[in-house]
C-alpha cells in the first residue's frame, strides 16, 4: 500500500518518505511477509526464505542440465536427451523453481516489483557456469510485442542484464521475434504447449547469427519446449551453436 502511495510522490520526496517509513515501519520479506528486523539490511528476503533459494545439485544432464539421480557419473545424458537430443548443446538453470523462487518470480513478473530480484541476481551472477559469458551473442527469449507493451518490460531481458551486466554489448533484443501472441505456456498441457509453439519465433537479422554461438536467456525451464523452439529457429537461421540459461527450473517430478 505504502509502495503504491510512493509512486505518486516525486523522487526526492519519495526518498524522504521511504527513509521515514523505514524507521516507523519495518520492511517486510517479499516472499513470506515477515518483518526484516535488521536496519539497513541489503536484502529483500528474510534469512529463512533466502536459505530456500537453492541451486541445482550435480550431477546434471550434460545437455539439458536436468538433475540426475545421486550416484550418476558426471557427463551423462538424461533419458529425454538420449531419446530426442535438443537443438541446443547446453542448458543450465541457476536455482530450483520451488515455492520461494516462485514467490519471487511472480512479484517480479506480474507486480512490476523489479527490485525484488536484487538479491537473487547477485546470487545468480556468481553461479553463471563457465562458457556462458563467452558466447558471441546473448538473446533474451522475446515476448510478443502486445504483451511487451502491456507489461512494459521483458523479464528475460532484465535477467540477461542481471546475469551478464547491464551494459553487456552482446545482449541483442531485436534479433529474435515472437510472432504469435498465444496463451502463456503455463496454462496449457504438454501437447497444447508444443502446438502453441510451432512457428512461434522468427529471426529478424539472420546475418548477425552466422557462425555465432548464442546464449538464450529465460526465466523458468519447465519442459524446455520454449527454449527448444527458439533454439531451432536460431540454428535454422545460421547460428552454429546455442546455449540456454534460465533463472529457475521446475524440480523433477513436477513437470
Ligand atoms: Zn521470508
Ligand atoms: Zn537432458
Amino acid at each position: 500500500m505504502l509502495q503504491r502511495i510512493l509512486y505518486g510522490v516525486n523522487r526526492r520526496g519519495r526518498a524522504l518518505v521511504t527513509g521515514a517509513a523505514e524507521v516507523l515501519l519495518p520492511r517486510r520479506c517479499i516472499v513470506c511477509g515477515r518483518p526484516l528486523l535488521e536496519r539497513g539490511e541489503t536484502t529483500e528476503l528474510c534469512d529463512s526464505c533466502l536459505e530456500r533459494v537453492l541451486p541445482l545439485r550435480e550431477p546434471l544432464c550434460r545437455i539439458c542440465g536436468r538433475e540426475m539421480p545421486q550416484g550418476t557419473g558426471t557427463g551423462n545424458l538424461c533419458g529425454n536427451c538420449l531419446q530426442t537430443p535438443p537443438s541446443f548443446t547446453r542448458c543450465r538453470s541457476l536455482f530450483i523453481y520451488n515455492e520461494t523462487l516462485r514467490g519471487i518470480i511472480l512479484k517480479f513478473k506480474f507486480q512490476r516489483r523489479l527490485e525484488v530480484l536484487k538479491t537473487v541476481l547477485s546470487l545468480a551472477r556468481e553461479r553463471v557456469p563457465e562458457g556462458f559469458a563467452e558466447c558471441d551473442l546473448i538473446v533474451p527469449v522475446p515476448l510478443h510485442k502486445k504483451r511487451l507493451q502491456k507489461r512494459g518490460y521483458n523479464q528475460s531481458l532484465l535477467l540477461a542484464q542481471g546475469f551478464f551486466g547491464h551494459k553487456n554489448g552482446k545482449i541483442v533484443v531485436k534479433l529474435l521475434e515472437r510472432t504469435k501472441n498465444t496463451p502463456p505456456q503455463s496454462t496449457l498441457d504438454r501437447r497444447k504447449r508444443a502446438e502453441n509453439l510451432q512457428n512461434m519465433f522468427c529471426v529478424c537479422q539472420p546475418q548477425l547469427l552466422v557462425n555465432k554461438r548464442v546464449c538464450l536467456v529465460d526465466d523458468i525451464y519447465t519442459t524446455g519446449a520454449t527454449l527448444e523452439e527458439c533454439s531451432k529457429t536460431l540454428v535454422k537461421s545460421g547460428a552454429c551453436d546455442v546455449f540456454a540459461l534460465t533463472l529457475g527450473r521446475t524440480p523433477l517430478g513436477k513437470r
